[in-house]
């Protein structure tokens, strides 16, 4: 089980953890949606990968 903060270390069952999974890779823990949202933004992640889904 992971159990630190992918972001900022904390121990997440203190918190309001949430969970990402990445295909069959290893499950990332996070705090709550700030510190998930602070991670994606810190590592880039959203930068020209996002998929071509466009609102009709
Ligand atoms: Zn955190």
């Amino acid at each position: 089980m992971p159990s630190s903060c992918e972001y900022c270390d904390s121990p997440v069952e203190r918190h309001d953890p949430v969970y990402v999974r990445e295909g069959e890779g290893r499950e990332r823990a996070f705090c709550n949606y700030a510190c998930l949202t602070s991670y994606v933004d810190e590592a880039g992640l959203t930068t020209g990968n996002c998929c071509e889904w466009s609102p009709t």
